[in-house]
């Protein structure tokens, strides 16, 4: 039996008035996708467990089957993981996101796409200048990360800045950034490379360029998603089998290798509506040959819920359902049995433009146990069916356990 999870990232909405009421999901067309959930199990889970912020870290560890009430430490440990960072004991990890300004306004949580060779050059002599003041105390890894993604660790011996409030930048897009800067007895260190970094990116030259080109500037760091090392349990420990994930996301490519899994690399692959969906799904039943284990993680579904563009989500969701699960339906009968489960990780509302903690749709199809049915796979649907999982990383043990569904 092969295993086959989709993720399509934030891909759940709520009704959009610009779309007649419809989600996005409800709107697009999605042949696939109805196809599996017609011939499966199709219900609502909740990923997001009361008093956790909606994100791709919680979610996403729902979906791999582990409860983030007790295994998540924070979203920059996993990241670093993916960098090949073994982060010490004594060391905390933040994610550090390039960002845009504009007057008191956040204006872009991605610094306008940023490259990744651009943000290496922002970073870099930012960080020899940080060196000189913290000395190792504070780390930055330019060129380790992708795009606006980036990563500082530092030492943290009396975890104090465990406990400093940070907000992902993403949740406060066109609001004033004063309000969300980061707060608690421990925060001056962070404001403070904060501050520094606003001061050495004006009128750097990367930034000149990019205004000069149309493009907004990455105006300063913001760090968020702080944590120490965790430790999972590997899907070897747990099911007793191999795996691989494919994703553009460096937290996922993280929470993969803290689970064992292997993490593949697939040309063309952006995290953006560019990517090479069919290379995923070609990728993913590649990697089925050698494995009993495959994971497709999908980003451009939440880039449009965060553009807050219902036509730009629906064209990501039927791209995913064309490209990536039209080429598994065609791939996979290479295969004698195999089970297929779809979840997003949590909803990302175009009419928000942010994520939000409503339980998502999925759907779990298995060829050992096809049903009839004719169903438009979507919010609403998930929820007349009247299967609802309400801990989220109790999903995954059901899809592998389960030979039916
Ligand atoms: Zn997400």
């Amino acid at each position: 039996m092969k295993h086959i999870v989709i993720i399509p990232d934030g891909m759940g909405d709520k009704p959009v008035a610009a779309l007649g009421g419809k989600t996005p999901l409800e709107a697009a067309s999605t042949p696939n996708m109805d196809y599996f959930a017609s011939r499966g199990i199709i219900g609502l889970s909740r990923n997001i467990p009361d008093g956790y912020v909606p994100g791709t870290d919680i979610g996403c560890m729902s979906v791999f089957g582990y409860d983030p009430t007790k295994y998540f430490t924070g979203r920059g440990p996993l990241e670093a993981a993916e960098h090949g960072i073994d982060l010490k004991e004594n060391e905390i990890a933040f994610r550090c996101n390039l960002v845009t300004t504009e007057g008191e306004l956040l204006k872009d949580f991605s610094a306008d796409h940023i490259s990744t060779q651009e943000a290496k050059q922002l970073l870099e002599p930012f960080s020899a200048e940080i060196k000189k003041i913290y000395g190792q105390k504070v780390r930055f890894y330019p060129g380790h990360g992708t795009g606006y993604r980036n990563l500082m660790i530092c030492e943290d011996p009396d975890r104090t800045l465990d406990k400093v409030r940070c907000t992902p930048p993403h949740d406060i897009m066109g609001k004033k950034y004063a309000d969300y800067l980061p707060q608690g007895n421990a925060a001056g260190l962070l404001l403070d490379l904060m501050t520094r970094s606003e001061n050495f990116f004006k009128n750097h030259p990367v930034n000149r360029k990019r205004v000069q080109n149309g493009k907004s500037q990455a105006s300063r760091i913001w760090l968020w998603g702080q944590g120490f090392p965790p430790s999972f349990p590997s899907y070897y420990q747990r099911y007793g089998f191999h795996g691989a994930v494919i994703t553009a996301v460096d937290l996922v490519k993280g929470m993969a290798i803290h689970a064992g899994l292997d993490v593949i690399k697939v040309p063309g692959v952006t995290g953006y509506f560019d990517t090479n969906y069919v290379g995923k799904a070609e990728y993913a039943i590649n990697a089925l040959r050698s494995r009993d284990f495959v994971v497709i993680h999908i980003e451009s579904t939440d880039e449009a819920g965060h553009i807050g563009d219902p036509q730009l989500k629906i064209k990501a969701i039927e791209d995913v359902d064309r490209l990536v699960l039209g080429t598994l339906r065609a791939g996979l009968s290479e295969f004698k049995d195999y089970k297929i489960m779809l979840m997003p990780d949590h909803f990302t509302c175009v009419e928000t433009r942010t994520h939000s903690s409503d339980a998502v749709p999925f759907f779990i199809y298995s060829t050992q146990d096809e049903k009839n049915g004719d169903k438009k796979f979507s919010e609403t649907t998930a929820a007349y069916s009247g299967v609802k999982i309400l801990e989220g990383h109790t999903a995954m043990d059901f899809f592998i356990g389960a030979a039916k569904c």
